[in-house]
């Protein structure tokens, strides 16, 4: 029923036995700076490659402060407990997201509870995330509370679906209004802006990650993102062990973590940089081609980037008419070596999440129903 999708498909990723879903690509100085680093002895936590991936980043998205981490998820634990996030507390975010996001908020012992989708982006729904608040929460000292739970409200964790922003600007204006604090989860958004600016810098913190099927990858890594240096040193000192610098003592003032990420991967990181807009330009060129295929298929829509936005499309995404051709669909092309997958199955269905509180995940559900991710690694380089 596909073969004609399939056949585009493959043919656009110049006909292999088996056309991958995300994979990295490395055209640049990758081996250069792995050698150096090999040939320096500098691996592991201390080296060159660290600060200067961290100054690069910084220079690239606009933050004050770049600091990175050993992966995505726990840049999202430390921006978690940055923002103040306690035992109890409650975390507004996404069922529609990748696990991370949800286990961050759950190391903390804090709660997700999940807020519906934008139809226009795939994230958190500003007017969604307001419906909630105005039926369920008050403001008391100052502090936000669940009226019925009796828990603070403390953070709003929106993310970046698949690289398309969010209506952050919306979101953070609300958070503001209700004293919660925002922390984006640009996982898989680096690159992509809203307005023309990148995502992760209109909370008070952004994580991303450079996991391997990322739009670059560090091998396992992530970073936090803060407008604010004076907290994007604390997250510094805080994801190395707390250690005050010192020539030879040992000594710590806070208990820290071990979330730095190694000189290697930083330099891995380096190198990737260097290319990432020709892979942000190549994905969006395969995105075009994607649409312009799609305008002329029934019953497949292609999901566009939403207004305002700049996305760097890092997997693409098709729509199926309902949950039967969703299948039908995942069936056909992955058993002709095209891989495709659906969304993530959804927060409130896992069994540890299952108990959490939800608004109707309207839209949601309508995407866990017909989404199917299809093949979106850089294609021409
Ligand atoms: C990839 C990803 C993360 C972080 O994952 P790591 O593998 O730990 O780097 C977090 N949130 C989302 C939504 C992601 O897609």
């Amino acid at each position: 029923m596909y073969e004609k999708t399939i056949k585009f498909i493959k043919e656009l990723y110049g006909n292999q036995e088996f056309t991958p879903l995300s994979v990295p690509k490395f055209i640049g100085n990758e081996k250069k700076f792995l050698n150096e680093c090999i040939d320096t002895t500098f691996v592991s936590s201390v080296g060159k490659f660290v600060d200067r991936f961290e100054k690069d980043m910084a220079a690239y998205t606009g933050a004050k402060r770049a600091v990175v981490c050993v992966s995505g998820t726990n840049a999202l634990h430390m921006a978690m407990m940055l923002v103040g996030v306690e035992r109890d507390d409650e975390v507004l975010t996404q069922a529609l997201t990748f696990i991370a996001t949800c286990n961050a908020i759950s190391y903390i012992g804090a709660h997700p509870v999940f807020i519906d989708v934008d139809k226009s982006t795939m994230g958190l729904s500003p007017d969604a995330v307001k419906e909630w608040l105005v039926k369920n929460a008050e403001i008391k000292n100052g502090q936000c509370y669940d009226k019925h739970t009796g828990r603070r409200v403390k953070a709003c964790v929106p993310m970046h679906t698949f690289g398309h922003p969010v209506r952050i600007e919306e979101l953070a204006a609300i958070c503001a209004e209700w004293h919660i604090e925002l922390v984006e989860d640009a996982a898989e958004s680096v690159g992509s802006k809203y307005k023309g600016i990148h995502t992760g810098l209109f909370g008070i913190v952004g994580a991303l990650s450079f996991n391997g099927n990322k739009t670059i990858t560090t091998g396992g890594g992530g970073m936090l993102l803060f407008m604010d240096e004076e907290l994007g040193a604390l997250a510094k000192h805080l994801t190395t062990q707390a250690k005050v610098p010192h020539r030879w003592e040992f000594k710590h003032d806070h208990i820290g973590y071990n979330y730095r990420m190694p000189n290697i991967n930083a330099a891995l990181g380096c190198a990737q940089l260097e290319h990432l807009d020709e892979y942000i330009a190549d994905k969006r060129a395969t995105a075009a081609a994607y649409a312009e295929y799609f305008k002329n298929v029934d019953g497949i829509d292609f999901f566009t980037e939403p207004e305002n936005s700049f996305s760097n499309y890092w997997l693409n995404v098709v729509i199926l008419p309902d949950h039967d051709k969703q299948l039908e669909f995942l069936q056909e092309t992955n058993d002709n070596g095209v891989m495709t997958r659906p969304i993530w199955e959804l927060m409130n269905r896992l069994p540890m999440f299952e108990h959490c509180l939800h608004d109707s995940l309207e839209n949601t559900i309508w995407f866990a129903d017909r989404v199917v991710n299809i093949p979106s690694s850089v294609r021409c380089l």
